[in-house]
């Protein structure tokens, strides 16, 4: 009678839902109930700023799952407008608070799994209370949202926070006609990749006409007499608008789980084990609520993302009903569109290694840059994308990836995290065997190209330096890109020798101390490199080439 349980499930949004669902999969027998507090189960939080900025017309378009639906199809109850107020380990029961007819009543449970996910951050500032200041998480947030635009004619918007939603309303919002600002506390946009990746995704900005203040943290918001709201940063500066969006991460939402005095980890998430069991062996807790083990860098992290969430869900789900599955931790796969740019990550930053003390000095890791079009470059269409391989100098191990561009890039990271989850080096990537036709790759695709360049390296066949350590009176620096690149702009202090004249030119080059090559890209570079190397020059290849060193320049990455 093992799958004869009791199931209730706290949530049904991402988490809560999947497990229900698998839940069911697994047993006929099970009585399973999903408590939500909201109006609405299983509903596409994801598309909520796309509905705001109409790109998603109706509102019914994201509700994935009606109650209807979860009794017909799978015999669960779904419990609308139902806040769970409590746990009673002991009895092993919830108090459950019917919103609708304001009662509170008690519910029994054989396995009981929270999936409560996680609150929009407010924090104590002076003015944050102020009507007009909103936060994206719920349907009837965005609902609210639109209406507030429209009925007080909304023309400037200040959104706060440039990560994942930020640039999803920034877009949409824009879109839309609203003039935008961008309030970021950081330098940069999109805070888990690494700043020099993150200055494409600045540039396109503001060319989208988006005021971008980086390095303005929030300090008050005080309201003019026409019902504006004006916006105080750090930096001084005062920015009004109509209507501020919040969008500064987010925090577990754990109120349930510390009542009821489950573990709660050092990052404020509930602490379960890799079956999503929670400290106690009859309560599960899965998505974003939850603690997890970021298995590159081995430590605790909180992770809300729609992924794993529903991941977690099914694993819960599993192992309540005898089977032993296990959650594999995280590598913090993610994606993220702003206008015509995509930016994606997997893995480990260069900056979260670094403050993990898992240091580059000596190296213990590597990182190299490449900017090849997503497909042919024979193919109409052809756009640029950034990669940025992060691997283990011991072994090759591939650590981190990152990449930002109009096309193609998430088909790169998907690889990438495939791979690293998979224990793949940076070898692996160079015989990886993906699919090719013109339009959307190239015979030797992105993928085999970074492992190239990454196993080069580490092979001895072609060293790399990065931009911030190159210094002009230290070493040679050759550009041999053709002269009117060269004319255009170049670092100063190089000289300018372009790959098809390399050859007859050797003898002008000084064979004591270090040349250093550039390109554009790092391609023709290379291939410099490859013929200095062999005629008995000490060569190193900047990685990235020109490209790279504008966006160092541009977030101020000078030499360490
Ligand atoms: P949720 O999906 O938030 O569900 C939790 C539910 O629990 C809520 O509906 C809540 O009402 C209910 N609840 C809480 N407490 C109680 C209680 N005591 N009693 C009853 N019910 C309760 N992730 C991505 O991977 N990609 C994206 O593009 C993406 N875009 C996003 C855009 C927006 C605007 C938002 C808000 C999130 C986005 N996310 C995205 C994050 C993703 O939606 C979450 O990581 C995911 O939904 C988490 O799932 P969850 O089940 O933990 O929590």
């Amino acid at each position: 009678m093992a799958n004869k349980k009791k199931l209730l499930v706290v949530g049904g949004v991402a988490g809560g839902a999947s497990c229900a669902a698998r839940a069911r999969r697994l047993s006929e027998e099970a009585d399973i109930i999903i408590f939500e507090r909201g109006p609405y189960v299983s509903f596409a939080n994801c598309g909520l700023p796309y509905y705001v900025g109409n790109v998603i017309k109706e509102e019914e378009d994201l509700l994935v799952a009606t109650p209807e639906l979860f009794r017909e199809r799978f015999n669960i109850e779904v419990r609308l407008e139902n806040e769970v107020l409590s746990i009673d380990r002991h009895k092993r029961q919830i108090e459950v608070h019917n919103l609708n007819r304001n009662t509170v009543y008690n519910e029994s449970y054989d396995a009981l799994v929270l999936a409560p996910g996680s609150a929009p951050f407010r924090p104590p500032l002076q003015g944050i209370d102020l009507e007009g200041i909103l936060t994206l998480r719920t349907i009837p947030d965005s609902r609210q949202m639109k209406q507030w635009i429209e009925e007080r004619k909304v023309k400037r918007v200040v959104v706060v926070g440039g990560g994942f939603i930020g640039l999803e309303m920034t877009e949409n919002l824009a879109n839309l006609g609203l003039d935008v600002t961008v309030l970021e506390a950081s330098d940069q946009l999109m805070p888990p990749i690494d700043p020099e990746m993150a200055a494409p995704l600045h540039d396109h900005l503001i060319t989208k006409k988006i005021t971008l203040n980086l390095g303005h943290a929030v300090t008050e918001f005080e309201q003019n007499p026409d019902g504006s709201i004006v916006v105080h940063t750090s930096a001084g500066a005062k920015h009004v608008a109509e209507l501020v969006i919040l969008a500064i991460g987010v925090r577990p939402e754990t109120g349930l789980a510390r009542a009821a005095g489950l573990e709660i980890g050092e990052r404020g998430g509930i602490r379960v084990d890799d079956q999503m069991r929670t400290s106690d062996k009859h309560i599960w807790a899965v998505g974003d609520a939850i603690e997890v083990r970021d298995f590159i860098l081995d430590q605790w992290t909180t992770l809300p993302l729609a992924g794993p969430a529903n991941r977690q869900g099914r694993i819960a789900a599993d192992v309540i009903f005898g089977r032993n599955a296990r959650f594999r931790g995280t590598q913090g796969t993610a994606i993220c569109k702003a206008f015509d740019m995509t930016v994606a990550i997997t893995g480990a930053s260069e900056k979260m290694l670094k403050r993990c003390g898992i240091s580059n000095k000596p190296a213990r890791f590597e990182k190299i840059y490449l900017h090849p079009g997503h497909h042919a470059g024979y193919y109409p269409g052809a756009k640029p994308i950034t990669i940025k391989l992060i691997f283990s100098t011991e072994d090759g191990k591939i650590l981190g990836a990152q990449a930002t561009g109009e096309s193609g890039v998430a088909k790169r990271i998907d690889v990438m995290a495939t791979a690293i989850q998979m224990g793949a080096t940076v070898f692996d990537l160079e015989e990886a065997e993906l699919c090719y036709a013109p339009q959307y790759g190239t015979a030797k695709d992105p993928i085999n190209i970074a492992g190239m360049i990454a196993a080069n390296a580490l092979r001895g066949d072609a060293p790399l330096i990065h931009w911030n350590n190159v210094h002009p009176d230290k070493h040679t620096i050759l550009d041999v890109r053709e002269p009117d690149e060269f004319n255009a702009d170049h670092l100063e202090g190089a000289v300018n020798i372009p790959l098809g004249q390399l050859r007859q030119k050797t003898g002008e080059l000084n064979r004591d101390g270090e040349i250093l090559t550039y390109c554009a890209v790092g391609q023709r570079s290379y291939y410099a490199s490859r013929m200095l190397r062999q005629c008995g020059f000490k060569v190193r290849n900047v990685s990235g080439g020109y490209k790279s060193l504008v966006a160092y320049e541009s977030v101020g990455m000078g030499p360490e």
